[in-house]
């Protein structure tokens, strides 16, 4: 049994004395710099990090090993609010907060009062998180660690807010925003519950009238105005009329609220429920109809005004909700305020015609997918499918005025500017899905004046991050097009706020930078930080002609150090530094942060840097799911990863967080699959520890199978290498343990009984040293403490993390060897199929091999193949040419038509072996393997040839062999 702890803390000490994993500029050597998203510490991590993190260790310690110098650090995101948050709940002892804090995070009662500012709390996240990263073994260089509160990296961060507005992109304006009323702060990803990113919409409203009163529907499909046949209410929601901008406008209640945000005048009159409304009817701003309003318990007060166009021929809810009331409305008539004869002569009015769907697109799906009741989860698919599909393919019909024949596309837009020149329609930004603010709030949209904002709309900038996505290394390659839809998207941003940690903004200083614009480009303040602390200057020596030097060459060391007081040769020294390790190689992250932070990473980069100093790559992977479902405080699932160490052993979860699945999908942990991994990793150790205790010395020579095994081992570090490549770490160590594995499995099978003989056993020890050798390397990123330990066992010198990472040994291929020894798998499988089928216990397998004329047929087919196809009766003809085979009239033309098929088929890779190999000495082959075969299946083996003299032959199975194909009887 491996004791892990004991192993982890040996190799993690050993590790740390040596400064294995400290990495400075080395000329000598190609650099490699990766970084990974750093940590925003506000809990301890869980093993859904650990994925993100381990992944980025796993890259780093294989370009080690592929010779580069890497560069792998590590820093701690205090910048923003949700700390503080926090920090209220804990000095109230909220119990929630408190139980999570006790109970899930370990952390002593008594530490709590040490805890009650942003920085106490973010500091002893950190140090738990840092305490973790060791633990598993990361192989970090922790002298460039910092926070984004320290005084430094606030300097850093004033140069690059310097910089970006010295190149026009930061606006100062009004804005929608998210934003949180009870905090009173806008709000990013990082500040909601489950980390949701705000994304606006702007919402046409349309005023529907009754008499002077506007009913401002809310839609995103205003072309659809022309297929209204009625409107929606909730019965049960509060509704007010309220005088908007002048206007009297009936709206939810909560929709008045949020028009107020939003910049509009609102006074409300009264409020009511939405029953009172209901029946009324109300005119059509675009077509003059008049129109009834209709109950609808799915219309969310809380989403835009409240008030809902129902257009049946084009949105699938409405189709289904209109038909549902019909039937409830004339089954139960006094229920309702309306005559059920209006309603039932309400038909979907369509006007949008769409290629490959009847009149009505939407009663089209809805009948396609069966879809009867407006909860079923069903109709959220058909409306995606529907509004695409019109979309990109919709062509506005006859009776929609001045717009017909228009793409849907171009009458969206032409329709909602008409309606609002004409005073028929307003807008409002709305957030496309509801979420909650960290503090429990409901996030809304406010219009911000005088926000400061990062320009992401700009489009020259959008250009040049357009050119970088392109060059750059995306890794899964198949999500290069999702950064380039959020570069399409992506408008200004606001980047300041009034509150939080962070740097102030170097003009306006009662703004505080948000934690998605002071995290972009910190990947180069690593490359210094640890320079800069040596040198321990004061904050304000650090200036922006200091960054401008080491950073973009700006300027002379001597003027830097006349302007700062730093001397010239520290200055040329960071310079340097940062010139050696930039561009940054690869950024690993979680995909949730493609929407914002990569891309962002992008674009400041290239505003900053020119071309060469562009970030070169991008690494993305999936979440964790605990036992196939997401890890949730809510669930009360979240594995914490310093817990999971200590239960598991490193290495033992480190594999696991890699084997389920490849980086983009999901991975699926469960404590069975870490147990099992433990178990994979002790099998391991207990081989390698045999073949180090068995190891023989003196001279050997190889035979087939070793070769076999050798070359086996070849085509696995093949897929391994392949697979390295593109960081598929599921398919790298598939191949260096169960397929290679699988082989060594059979290889010593075939072995066993070699070993009585002293040459023989020199040889396996040999081939099974050489396995061992090349798995330790390939296993040694994923379990590297496993992996030092059995590397120094086998006598090594130096870790394991730097031994070269094993490439392919042309010299060791030998495709023939693998070719022969698929005669005898085949032979072995054949055999042991036809015992259990057969339930026979076997006193004597017979082997017949093939004649030479068989072998002769079949090397003319595969020249005939080999030069285009097989053509039986030339192939027969040819044969009858060969005195031998005339003899064999009737066998000659029934062996060859069993052939045409089997060369037809053939791989043209085998083809072209096989014909090179020409005649294979079968009974050898047998023979040599009869020991094997014996044992194997506990009876006597005979081999002959099918013709042979003294074949024993009583079923009459001989006259079957075929080349690679013995024929077999079993007695
Ligand atoms: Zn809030």
């Amino acid at each position: 049994m491996v004791d892990w702890k004991t192993l982890e803390k040996k190799w993690q000490t050993r590790w740390a004395e040596a400064a294995a994993f400290e990495t400075d500029p080395d000329p000598e050597k190609p650099k490699y710099y990766l970084t990974v998203a750093y940590p925003y510490p506000n809990s301890p991590q869980h093993i859904g990090h650990g994925r993100t993190y381990t992944l980025t260790d796993v890259h780093a310690r294989y370009m080690r090993m592929r010779g580069y110098n890497v560069l792998f650090p590590m820093a701690w995101h205090f910048t923003g609010t949700p700390l503080f948050a926090m920090v209220e709940r804990l000095k109230e002892r909220d119990p929630a907060l408190v139980d999570t804090f006790l109970n899930l995070y370990g952390i002593p009662e008594k530490k709590l009062k040490d805890l009650e500012t942003p920085v106490s709390m973010a500091t002893y996240f950190a140090n738990e998180i840092k305490g973790g990263m060791k633990k598993i073994g990361y192989s970090i260089d922790w002298r460039r660690t910092f926070t984004t509160v320290d005084p430094y990296y606030s300097k850093f961060i004033e140069w690059q807010f310097a910089k970006l507005r010295q190149k026009g992109y930061i606006t100062q304006g009004s804005h929608p925003v998210g934003w949180c009323p009870h905090c009173g702060n806008p709000v990013g990803q990082h500040d909601t519950i489950g980390d949701k990113e705000p994304e606006i919409e702007e919402f046409t409203l349309i005023k529907f009238r009754k008499g002077d009163t506007v009913f401002p529907a809310a839609t995103l499909r205003p072309e659809t105005v022309y297929g209204v046949t009625n409107m929606w209410l909730n019965p049960d929601a509060m509704y007010v009329e309220a005088d908007v901008d002048g206007e009297t406008w009936i709206v939810s209640a909560e929709a008045a609220r949020k028009l107020e945000m939003l910049g509009h005048k609102v006074q409300v009159a009264s409020e009511f429920q939405g029953a009172r409304l209901i029946g009324q009817t109300l005119t059509n701003p675009a077509t003059g109809r008049e129109i009834p309003i209709l109950p609808a318990p799915f219309v969310n007060p809380k989403n835009a005004t409240g008030v809902v166009m129902s257009v049946p021929s084009h949105a699938p809810f409405d189709y289904v909700a209109l038909e549902q009331l019909k039937r409830e409305a004339k089954a139960n008539p006094e229920a309702y305020k309306f005559k059920p004869s209006d309603v039932s002569k309400l038909e979907p009015i369509s006007v949008i015609e769409l290629p490959g769907y009847g009149e009505s697109p939407a009663v089209d799906i809805v009948n396609r997918m069966r879809i009867t009741d407006q909860n079923s989860p069903d109709l959220e698919k058909a409306t995606k499918e529907i509004y695409s599909a019109e979309y990109h393919g919709g062509q506005m019909r006859g009776n929609t005025g001045q717009y017909v024949g228009l793409n849907v596309q171009a009458a969206k837009e032409a329709v909602k500017q008409d309606l609002i020149a004409r005073g028929n329609a307003a807008t409002m930004y709305e957030l496309i899905e509801q979420i909650q603010c960290r503090c429990g709030t409901e996030v809304v949209v406010k219009i911000f004046e005088n926000q400061w904002f990062i320009n992401y709309g700009d489009e020259a900038w959008k250009k040049l991050a357009r050119e970088n996505i392109d060059q750059m290394e995306i890794v899964p390659r198949e999500l290069r097009q999702e950064f380039f839809n959020v570069v399409d998207w992506l408008k200004a941003k606001a980047c300041a706020r009034k509150a939080g940690l962070g740097t102030r903004l170097p003009w306006a200083p009662d703004w505080i930078i948000e934690a998605l614009s002071d995290s972009t480009i910190y990947m180069a303040y690593y490359t210094v930080i640890k320079g800069i602390n040596e040198a321990k200057p004061k904050p304000e020596q650090l200036t922006e002609a200091f960054w401008d030097y080491i950073f973009l060459g700006i300027g002379t060391p001597v003027k830097v150090e006349a302007a700062t007081g730093i001397p010239m040769e520290k200055i040329e020294e960071l310079h340097d530094e940062f010139s050696y390790f930039y561009p940054l190689d690869a950024r690993h992250s979680g995909r949730d942060l493609i929407p914002n932070h990569l891309t962002f990473m992008i674009f400041i980069h290239d505003a900053v840097w020119g071309r060469e100093l562009w970030p070169q790559g991008i690494f993305v992977n999936g979440s964790v799911l605990m036992e196939g479902t997401k890890m949730s405080k809510s669930m009360n699932n979240i594995v914490p990863l310093v817990g999971a160490v200590d239960r598991f052993g490193a290495d033992p979860l480190r594999i696991s967080l890699m084997i389920t699945a490849e980086p983009l999908k999901d991975a699926d942990f469960s404590p069975d699959l870490a147990k099992s991994m433990m178990g994979l990793l002790e099998g391991f150790n207990a081989r390698a520890q045999r073949i180090i205790s068995e190891k023989q010395e003196g001279a050997y020579e190889l035979q087939e199978i070793d070769l076999w095994m050798l070359s086996r081992l070849q085509s696995h570090i093949s897929d391994a290498n392949e697979a390295m490549h593109e960081l598929k770490v599921r398919k790298t160590i598939h191949a260096a343990t169960y397929d290679l594995e699988g082989d060594l499995d059979w290889y010593l099978k075939r072995v066993a009984y070699d070993r009585e003989h002293q040459e023989r056993k020199r040889a396996i020890s040999h081939v099974e040293w050489t396995v061992l050798d090349a798995q330790i390397r390939m296993l040694a990123p994923f379990t590297p403490h496993l992996c030092e330990e059995i590397w120094e066992q086998m006598g090594n010198e130096g870790f394991v993390a730097f031994a070269p990472w094993p490439e392919v040994d042309g010299a060791l291929i030998r495709e023939d060897a693998e070719e022969l020894e698929t005669i005898v798998k085949t032979c072995t499988e054949d055999v042991a199929n036809i015992t259990k089928v057969t339930g026979i216990k076997p006193s004597t397998i017979h082997f017949y091999t093939a004649d030479n004329w068989k072998w002769k047929i079949l090397e003319k087919a595969m020249e005939m193949q080999a030069k285009g196809s097989v053509d039986i009766g030339a192939m027969i003809r040819e044969a009858f040419k060969d005195e031998e085979m005339r003899t064999k009239q009737k066998e000659v033309p029934a062996y060859a038509r069993t052939l045409v098929d089997d060369v037809k088929k053939m791989p043209e890779r085998t083809l072209k072996l096989r014909r090179e190999m020409g005649f294979v000495n079968e009974t050898r082959l047998i023979q040599d393997a009869e020991r094997f075969l014996r044992a194997e299946f506990g009876c006597d083996v005979t081999v002959s040839g099918e013709s042979d003299p003294w074949i024993e032959d009583p079923a009459k199975r001989a006259s079957r062999a075929k080349p690679y194909r013995p024929a077999i009887y079993v007695a």
